[in-house]
């Protein structure tokens, strides 16, 4: 890395941080996030780990080949399947509690406002409850250990039916957004 100032013999060139130094000072600062969806933050580690755990084939293993797609079609597919290996309250404690502290070593996140999508997972067979007080666990233990807050929003697609929108917005909007 050169420093600009290398070179100037007259000190009258200002000063630059280096290049790293100033991706380190934005890393440093602290962050509020107000749109991350859970189910898009998954390790790819982790995702093998629960593929082996609930014994789901993976299109691949290689935790640096999870995410690779070039389309839109393939990106859904990928991500329908990193979600179905999320299964009990543990798996969804464990990847809020990870995207949390991910959010924390990498760019000092105080506060999140983190979306799930209540469908993708009870139109798999996993109870509401199951979801919720799996990812409430998480962001807990999160605040415990690296103080970091996170509120929960639910996410609904709108191609899910406008009956089960209605009930779920009404009965787990307010419980889910307190963690
Ligand atoms: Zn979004």
């Amino acid at each position: 890395m050169t420093n600009p100032s290398d070179g100037a013999t007259d000190g009258a060139k200002p000063e630059y941080p280096a290049k790293a130094d100033y991706e380190q000072y934005l890393r440093r600062l602290p962050k509020v996030e107000l749109h991350c969806h859970v189910e898009g933050t998954l390790r790819p580690a982790t995702v093998v780990e629960l593929a082996a755990k609930h014994k789901i084939a993976l299109p691949t293993t290689e935790v640096d080949e999870i995410y690779r797609y070039s389309t839109i079609y393939e990106f859904l597919e990928i991500y329908a399947a990193v979600n179905s290996t999320v299964i009990d309250r543990e798996d969804f404690a464990r990847i809020a509690y990870e995207t949390l502290q991910d959010g924390v070593e990498l760019g000092n996140l105080k506060y999140r406002e983190m979306f799930f999508n209540p469908t993708l997972h009870t139109a798999r067979g996993i109870p509401m409850a199951t979801v919720i007080d799996g990812l409430i666990d998480g962001a807990k233990a999160a605040e415990t250990d690296f103080g970091v807050s996170c509120a929960f929003i639910a996410d609904v697609y709108r191609r899910t039916r406008r009956r089960w929108r209605g009930r779920w917005s009404r009965r787990y909007s307010r419980t889910a957004g307190r963690s």
